[in-house]
């Protein structure tokens, strides 16, 4: 396919050079000079401006920072938009904020230029060699026009869903994996605090909910069953949780997340779930939500 791609850094250099590999031409734009002239080095060609880039193109990748750089990049002077044909495809692959996407892909509807959007998992290691997740949100028809050049350049697609739900996606992984590497930290330092062999104390954690991880285990036992009698009371976990507080206080270590989750037990037990299950939680903060949707 004729592609065009913006954004040449870390992730979109790999990227745009499997393209190439996979028989495709590219015609690049990027800000920085050096990033153009790696593009030229693997056999594309470059243009001056986003519209320049697309204009020939059946396909246009971005793999810009910020929200801010996709939206000038398609909706600005000299954007994508301008040059795109009605019928051709706008594939974003930059984590940015889900709404901006969608305001995107309207403003592209508008002009009858196709829209995806692409949350990409794994690094750039993965991108040099490939094997990159594409979490892809918009019309199963698009994701099949686009699906031989994401094969170029990674091992996993999943379509998510409508327009938005690839980037929503994304974000959702990253919280997780965000704030479950501030969890992963404490709980180290503090087996660490009580002299506690690291590799006994993984040994240990991976062999329950704790490294596991509740997906595999405790939802899908109770919550997702609809099932909330306890195999662990909501109460008994928020004591442990009380006591692992105590201790992290004797031992002088700060307890950021479990902070945190104090608050939802408090929620989940000010609403009578005490004797419910612990993956009461869930169903808690569903209710909380749903509170505020009535406001
Ligand atoms: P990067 O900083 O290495 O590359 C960004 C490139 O965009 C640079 O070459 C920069 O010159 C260019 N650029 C910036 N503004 C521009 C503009 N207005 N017009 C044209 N070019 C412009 O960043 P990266 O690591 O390649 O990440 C790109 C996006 O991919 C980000 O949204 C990031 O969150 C996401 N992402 C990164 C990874 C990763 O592991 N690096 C993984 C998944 C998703």
């Amino acid at each position: 396919m004729k592609v065009g791609f913006i954004g040449l850094g870390l992730m979109g250099s790999a990227m745009s050079a499997n393209l190439l590999k996979g028989g495709h031409s590219v015609c690049g734009f990027d800000i920085a000079k050096p990033a153009l002239d790696a593009l030229v080095a693997n056999g594309g060609t470059v243009a001056a401006s986003p519209a320049e880039a697309a204009a020939d193109a059946e396909i246009v990748f971005t793999m810009l920072p910020l929200s801010s750089h996709v939206e000038s990049t398609v909706m600005g002077p000299n954007g994508v938009a301008q040059a795109m044909k009605p019928g051709t495809l706008f594939v974003d692959c930059s984590t940015i904020l889900p709404e901006v996407s969608l305001k995107i892909g309207k403003y592209l509807k508008e002009r009858g230029i196709h829209m995806l959007d692409c949350g990409v998992g794994r690094t750039s290691v993965y991108a040099v060699a490939g094997k990159l997740l594409f979490m892809v949100g918009g019309d199963a028809a698009d994701l099949e026009t686009a699906r031989p050049c994401l094969e170029c350049m990674g091992d996993t697609i999943v379509h998510c869903g409508p327009a938005g739900s690839g980037i929503g996606m994304k974000l959702v992984n990253n919280y997780m994996s965000v704030t479950l590497n501030v969890l992963t930290a404490e709980a180290l330092l503090l087996c660490e605090r009580m002299h506690i062999d690291r590799e006994t104390a993984i040994g240990i954690l991976m062999g329950t909910p704790a490294g596991k991880g509740h997906l595999t285990t405790s939802y899908p036992q109770k919550a997702f069953k609809g099932d909330l009698t306890a195999a662990f009371g909501l109460g008994m976990a928020n004591k442990d949780l009380g006591l692992a507080f105590e201790m992290a206080n004797s031992l002088k270590v700060p307890l950021f997340t479990g902070a945190g989750a104090r608050q939802a037990y408090s929620v989940a037990r000010a609403q009578g779930r005490d004797r419910q299950d612990w993956t009461a939680i869930y169903p808690a903060l569903q209710q909380m939500a749903a509170l505020a949707d009535d406001k």
